[in-house]
């Protein structure tokens, strides 16, 4: 079998929130269990979501936590992460893309704001947090795809803005298999067109998440189970190029003790703030891991070298998994 390569690929959007610690953890565990490589790739090209000071926040956890990466570019006498917003510099994304249009897998669209947003519409949505809001959806309708060839050379000859879209056929549908979840398939009537290269030129975090895993030869992607409705679109952009997939291997939600979804605001849920409230890091590691999986021998409390070799991620379950205080608070005092 070729080398196990994992990532941890944060968007620096704010605090390290445990489900972000798990995915790491995870992440790294499936690769150090084979003697693989733990990439961390920061994932910053979609600009206005960033928040100050969060790549800082990333580091500083990945090195209290001990779950170092193993390449990178070289900055400081030693491994860099990988980040996005400079790979992007070389234009690699862009012509990736362009690959796409040739293809046929992808198109410009040169619709203006307004015309977007005549395709919007509202549905009722509960949030993260568990609040409910009005959303607006938008689902495009394929207006560019239609466009002639001298139609979209006059544009980009014009420099009117565009973004390039990925080109879902309305028919059919899409199947991908999860390593905890099992086969799913949608139709591909509920994927929408999702743009890959924004007006600004930079990809969005979708499309370059998936040009990189490719070219880091990722084999084993972790993710919550939030991202399980994104991927029939992933799986359509590695068809599209050629490329082989990944092992997906997405991860059950983790609930609070009234097995509500875990708030992101909620205080004690970001690996600072435990460490604030006195929890040890080693403890959080161990309650961490056991998030959502279990040891098949009957010892709770683990090392991080423990765990490396007794992680399994073929026995995660699909349940959702309880954030339990009192847990925490037993594991923290046997370290
Ligand atoms: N940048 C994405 C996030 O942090 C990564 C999702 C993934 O792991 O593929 O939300
Ligand atoms: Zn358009």
């Amino acid at each position: 079998m070729s080398e196990i390569r994992t990532r941890f690929a944060p968007s620096p959007t704010g605090r390290m929130h445990v489900g972000n610690l798990r995915t790491a953890l995870y992440e790294y565990l499936i690769a150090k269990h084979e003697g693989g490589s733990f990439i961390l790739r920061i994932e910053d090209t979609d600009q206005e979501r960033l928040v100050e000071g969060a790549v800082d926040i990333i580091y500083r956890t990945m090195k209290g936590t001990g779950l170092v990466h193993d390449e990178g570019p070289d900055k400081d006498g030693g491994y860099g992460p990988y980040v996005q917003s400079e790979r992007q510099a070389s234009g690699i994304y862009l012509e990736y893309a362009k690959k796409l249009i040739d293809k046929g897998a992808a198109y410009y669209c040169f619709c203006t704001k307004d015309r977007l947003a005549s395709l919007k519409t509202t549905v009722g949505n509960v949030n993260d947090d568990d609040e409910e809001e009005v959303k607006e959806i938008t689902k495009y309708d394929k207006h560019c795809l239609h466009l002639s060839r001298e139609e979209i050379e006059a544009n980009l000859a014009a420099g009117i803005p565009y973004v390039i879209r990925q080109n879902i056929p309305t028919e059919g549908s899409t199947t991908f298999h999860d390593a905890i979840f099992g086969d799913i398939t949608v139709d591909n009537e509920e994927l929408d067109d999702m743009i890959l290269i924004k007006s600004d030129g930079f990809p969005t975090y979708n499309f370059a998440n998936v040009v990189d895993d490719h070219l880091m030869k990722i084999t084993h992607v972790v993710r919550g189970n939030e991202y399980l409705s994104s991927t029939p679109k992933y799986t359509r952009l590695y068809q599209a190029f050629g490329w082989e997939e990944p092992i997906y291997v997405h991860l059950p939600l983790i609930t609070n003790e009234e097995h509500k979804k875990l708030s992101k605001r909620s205080g004690h849920s970001s690996y600072e703030d435990l460490l604030e409230q006195g929890f040890v890091s080693e403890a959080i590691i161990n309650f961490v891991a056991l998030l959502g999986w279990s040891p098949s021998s009957n010892t709770e409390i683990m090392s991080l070298d423990e765990l490396i070799k007794e992680f399994d991620y073929t026995h995660i379950n699909k349940a959702p998994a309880v954030f339990d205080m009192v847990k925490l608070r037993w594991m923290n005092s046997e370290y």
